[in-house]
This record gives C-alpha cells, sequence and structure tokens, in this order.
C-alpha cells in the first residue's frame, strides 16, 4: 500500500475527513482488508463499549411486473408477460408473520414499477401490516416508487409521500437512489427527486450503494453526499 493511502486512511481512523480525491484514491486503488480495517477503528472509537448491532429485516418482493426495464435486471417482466406476478396482500401479510416468528423486526417491501398498483394498493397493504404487525418497521420503497406511485396515481410527489406516511410507512429504502449512470438505470431521474422531497418533509430516506461494478466511476460514489440524511445515515 502506498504511503499516500496509508496517510488518508490513518487520518479517516483517527476521525478526519477525507476530500473528494482522497475517497477516489481509495475507491480505485484501497486494498480491500485495509479499508474494513480503518472501518473497523473508526466504529470502536465511536462506540467504546465495542458494541456492534444489527436488526433482522425480511425484503418481501411483491410484484415483477415493471414498465422500467433497467438493463442490469433479470427479475423484471414487462406489463402482460406470462411470468408477470403480484403478490396478494394475504401472502404479503403471510411472509410478514413468518418474518415476525423469526424474530424480524422491520419490513422492506420492494417491487416492479407496475401500471395496475396505485397509491391505494401501497396505502391497503402498509395499513394492513401495521394493523396485523405494529411491531414492525415498515423500511420500504424509495425515490423510483414515489415517482412512478406519482405517475400512475396523477399525485406530484408529495402527496404521495404524505399518503404513504399515514398509511405506515417509516422511512423510504435506498433503491432508485443509488448513484448510477442514466446509461445504467432508467429511473435515474427519480434519484434525487424523491428523496429531497421525502427529507423535506423529515423523513428518513438514505441512498445506499446497493449495485455494485455496474458501469460506475468513482465520482458517482461521492453523489451519496446529496442524498444523505445524516441523522440517520451511519
Ligand atoms: S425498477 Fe426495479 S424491477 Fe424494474 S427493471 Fe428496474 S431494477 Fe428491475
Amino acid at each position: 500500500m502506498s504511503e499516500a493511502m496509508h496517510y488518508v486512511l490513518a487520518r479517516a481512523a483517527d476521525g478526519g475527513r477525507i476530500t473528494p480525491d482522497e475517497a477516489l484514491l481509495l475507491y480505485t486503488e484501497a486494498p480491500l482488508h485495509a479499508l474494513g480495517m480503518a472501518a473497523d477503528a473508526v466504529r470502536r472509537r465511536r462506540f467504546s463499549d465495542n458494541v456492534a448491532t444489527y436488526i433482522i429485516d425480511r425484503n418481501i418482493n411483491y410484484t415483477n411486473v415493471c414498465v422500467t426495464a433497467c438493463k442490469f435486471c433479470a427479475f423484471y417482466r414487462a406489463p402482460n408477460h406470462a411470468e408477470g406476478w403480484t403478490h396478494s396482500n394475504a401472502e404479503i401479510l403471510r411472509r410478514c408473520g413468518e418474518a415476525v416468528e423469526l424474530g424480524a423486526t422491520q419490513i422492506m417491501l420492494q417491487g416492479g414499477h407496475s401500471p395496475e398498483l396505485g397509491i391505494e394498493w401501497y396505502e391497503q397493504i402498509f395499513s394492513d401490516i401495521k394493523a396485523n404487525y405494529p411491531q414492525l418497521t415498515l423500511h420500504s420503497l424509495g425515490a423510483s416508487e414515489v415517482v412512478h406511485i406519482g405517475r400512475t396515481s396523477n399525485l406530484d410527489h408529495a402527496e404521495v409521500i404524505t399518503r404513504l406516511k399515514a398509511a405506515g410507512l417509516d422511512s423510504f429504502a435506498g433503491a432508485g437512489a443509488d448513484p448510477r449512470r442514466p446509461a445504467t438505470h432508467r429511473h435515474c431521474s427519480a434519484q434525487g427527486t424523491g428523496h429531497r422531497v421525502a427529507q423535506r418533509h423529515g423523513d428518513r430516506a438514505r441512498a445506499r450503494h446497493g449495485i455494485h461494478g455496474h458501469l460506475h466511476d468513482g465520482h458517482r460514489r461521492d453523489q451519496r453526499r446529496a442524498h444523505r440524511t445524516p441523522p440517520h445515515d451511519p
């Protein structure tokens, strides 16, 4: 490892800030184990009792029907495709119950952008889950769903977010706000839009770096900063 890289990692581990150029250097050249050790040093410094926590969360994909057709996606089926499916509310609730029995405290509902699912469908399933499993946190959907629901239900983003929250959504997940090139992800236009509106409404929303290696360049990674909600993003 170069001296420059060692210096950057040591400064970050000691609580110092790194510049965008240094972040790019780490992204493109840092050995994985060295990055992991620096991250672990930060965790130990910030949480001196050396306790690392986790939650049990279940992802439930409610439909594979999608009009967006991202180039990397092998999951979706176009509307009217013979292999398209959408789970019933009963099936989604069954999966929630299964998760609760295994100790889950959070559900992440994620699925395709189905033209058949308007805001009422999401309101119904969120309120059904909350009625049956009030102990579950609903950390679900994301910027791209907000934009899609707005289109299918003829609502602006703020109205979509307000109604989803009223139905039981606790926080937005990050899908659709991942920093990617537009060529990789057609719903990139939703990246900032939905999350910025969500944050204006005081919602917890984050942009995760969920899909690695898909035509990213290093600079895209730095875009995460634009989407962060600092108090909740580790
Ligand atoms: S929006 Fe989601 S389900 Fe639809 S094509 Fe893109 S990644 Fe696949």
